[in-house]
């Protein structure tokens, strides 16, 4: 990265969980364009750092702002409505909802819907509609239209991790969060995951992933950022990661 551009910057983030220090980042950036790569061991505070900058969790101190406008302390569906969205390490499809009804849900549950237009139908028929095309355009994108009318209970592990991005993608992000996308994934849709994470990138998507597969990370992230007990402990360029001591250290436990 020649000159540092970043999209996300988080300062002085910290959450608490009774006594537990779960998330404590002194300072993170993620630069516009790149695939950005979180490490660390399991409970190493990956998921709780998404959780605030997404604004599903409220820290215990601190600041981040997206795209330049600090967004600290704002819900959910007003950073998404701005271009934030994330993923969720487990994913969070409606069985009993088809595939094309969980990917337009992008468009509302991260968006805000209000109660009282919802009997209005003449307010929000031209929107469904739109909804609907855009959906089905991400579902072609991800290789689901096939399971379009398919309950996602149905689906398997990639494909229902391939709904949450289209579903994601609803709102247009500029940067999408995806909390280990290919966990839980066979190895044949791996790759196919990954080559839609980087069109997405190539796209102009900026990306950060939680990801523990060393080989995955090498193959796509631009930046590695490796988080232990809370704390970012290294960050660099993959090859520079893959040899840190605290890094390597992190990993073995010692
Ligand atoms: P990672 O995603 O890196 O595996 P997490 O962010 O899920 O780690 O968890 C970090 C730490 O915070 C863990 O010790 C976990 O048990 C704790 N933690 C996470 N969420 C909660 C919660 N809602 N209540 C209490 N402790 C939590
Ligand atoms: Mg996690």
């Amino acid at each position: 990265v020649a000159k540092p551009d970043p999209i996300l910057v988080a300062d002085g983030v910290v959450r608490q969980f009774g006594g537990l220090t779960a998330v404590d980042v002194d300072h993170l950036e993620v630069q516009r364009g790149t695939i950005t790569a979180l490490i660390g061991p399991n409970g190493a505070g990956k998921s709780t750092f998404f959780n605030l900058v997404s604004g599903f969790d409220t820290p215990t101190s601190g600041t981040w702002s997206f795209d330049g406008k600090d967004v600290s302390g704002w819900a959910a569906y007003r950073i998404a409505r701005l271009g934030m969205v994330r993923t969720f390490q487990l994913t969070k499809a409606l069985m009993r909802l088809t595939t094309l009804e969980n990917v337009m849900l992008g468009a509302t549950d991260q968006a805000g819907e209000s109660l009282w237009r919802a009997p209005l139908r003449f307010l929000w028929a031209g929107q469904e509609r739109e909804n609907r095309a855009r959906a089905e355009v991400l579902l072609e994108r991800f290789r689901l239209t096939h399971m379009r009318d398919e309950f996602a209970g149905t689906m398997s592990g990639g494909q229902r991790k391939l709904l949450e991005m289209a579903r994601a993608m609803m709102v247009d992000p500029s940067l999408l969060m995806l909390d280990e996308p290919m966990a839980g994934v066979n190895p044949a849709l791996t790759q196919s995951l990954l080559g839609h994470i980087q069109a997405l990138r190539d796209d102009g998507v900026s990306i950060v992933l939680v990801e523990h597969d060393m080989d995955v990370i090498m193959s796509i992230s631009d930046w590695v950022v490796c988080f232990a007990e809370g704390k970012v402990i290294a960050e660099g360029r993959p090859d520079d990661i893959r040899r840190d001591r605290a890094v390597i250290d992190a990993y073995l436990g010692t």
